[in-house]
């Protein structure tokens, strides 16, 4: 029998619904058209392709014609960060972002400085939120893109995303704004229109649909340079045969998110927060990374100093509960996280902290499971440490 897996890394991604997967099926053995030719299986996947896209522009409140789908969440980011600051060279060499971006994003940037742009980040205060008056210090006449994320990956703060917006448009209306809102899609209200963000990155398994497939939100009239050349697809801006089984099963796993999202949202934040106080209450000198309030439903962070985050991580496998150390990408590395310490924790706080994020799958004996156990481990590696028992 296999042993019962509590999944608590739903940040890193997330099973694929039964609706989600029952609307991609027929498009792998009946209508496995290719959008582009012209016979009666081509219209049927162009229709199928433009039926999703008009499905997702409806729910994220934006026209068909501004939604790209791509390949996953950093194709969206790389593509948002290169094709704007290419497309735009003319106008300045200036970009603004954070310092607690997706590697997705911040790999870009590191790359965009190779070709000779120049980057401010933002520094990040205790509380995980970006510094808003070094950002209207910031914004020059050269300034072309600032890319600001929706929500963090690793400690679910959420960013203030619309003064964002305002002070960048005040300062310098030809300044474009991307933001990284691959977190955010399906726990926050995303109304693009209203919203007035230039450009947006979305990712399909995050919210129950496969990995593989993704979205860059573009408003109407932002120029961006290709990141990958071939055919006309996607309005001639991303070229590749589209994977219609995906994105088909991407627009419902947008629409079943979105209108379950204040219920699962009521119940993740319920399930979070005693997470969050139990824990704090059990394991002395635990503490929250991020504030309280502004947090997405499902994410906490939380440091336990004096243990390890690999050790917390190992040990808890052992009992199924899946967790992580950071985001996704940077585990493998073992680099300290580059969030943690652009919130300004100290060394033990950055090596001892987990990141639970929950779903709507959770449960509270999920929980409570978590609350009997860890405070065991953390007392065993904290008995283990010599720097903590210095
Ligand atoms: N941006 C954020 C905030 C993420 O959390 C992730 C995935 O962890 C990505 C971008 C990258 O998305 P994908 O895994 O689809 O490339």
């Amino acid at each position: 029998m296999s042993k019962k897996i509590i999944y608590l890394d739903n940040a890193a991604t997330t099973k694929v619904d039964d609706a989600v997967l029952k609307e991609m099926l027929p498009y792998f053995k009946e209508k496995y058209g290719n959008a582009s030719s012209l016979h009666s299986k081509g219209i049927e996947a162009e229709k199928a392709l433009s039926e999703a896209r008009k499905k997702v522009a409806g729910l994220l409140n934006c026209l068909p014609e501004e939604i790209i789908f791509t390949s996953c969440g950093s194709e969206s980011n790389n593509f948002a960060l290169k094709g704007a600051a290419h497309a735009l060279k003319e106008r300045g060499k200036h970009i603004i972002s954070s310092k607690f971006e997706h590697p997705s994003v911040m790999n870009s940037l590191r790359a965009l400085e190779e070709d000779g742009f120049e980057v401010t980040y933002l520094n990040i205060d205790r509380n995980g939120f970006i510094d808003l008056n070094q950002l209207k210090k910031s914004v020059r006449k050269d300034t072309l893109l600032v890319s600001v994320m929706l929500a963090n990956n690793e400690i679910g703060m959420i960013q203030p995303l619309k003064e964002v917006i305002e002070i960048v448009k005040q300062k310098n209306p030809g300044t474009l704004v991307h933001s990284d809102a691959v977190q955010a899609l399906g726990k926050l209200k995303i109304d693009l229109k209203g919203l007035g963000v230039d450009l947006m990155s979305f990712s399909g398994h995050k919210i129950h649909a496969p990995k593989g497939v993704a979205l860059l939100f573009k408003k109407k009239g932002v120029a961006l340079k290709p990141l990958i050349h071939g055919g006309e697809q996607e309005n001639k801006l991303r070229a590749g045969t589209e994977n219609i089984a995906f994105i088909a099963g991407f627009a419902k796993a947008i629409e079943v998110a979105l209108n379950e999202r204040s219920e699962n949202n009521k119940k993740m934040i319920k399930l979070r927060n005693k997470l969050i106080d139990g824990l704090l209450e059990k394991i002395p000198q635990s503490s929250l990374n991020g504030a309280r309030e502004n947090r997405l439903p499902t994410i906490a962070s939380i440091a336990f100093p004096g243990a390890e985050g690999e050790s917390i991580l190992l040990r808890l496998d052992a009992l199924g509960i899946c967790v992580s150390t950071g985001s996704a990408c940077s585990q493998k590395s073992l680099k300290p996280s580059h969030v943690l310490k652009a919130l300004g924790l100290d060394a033990l706080r950055v090596h001892g902290s987990i990141r639970f994020s929950l779903n709507k799958h959770s449960t509270e004996k999920e929980i409570d499971f978590v609350l009997d156990n860890l405070p065991g481990i953390i007392k065993e590696l904290r008995e283990m440490s010599p720097a903590w028992r210095k």
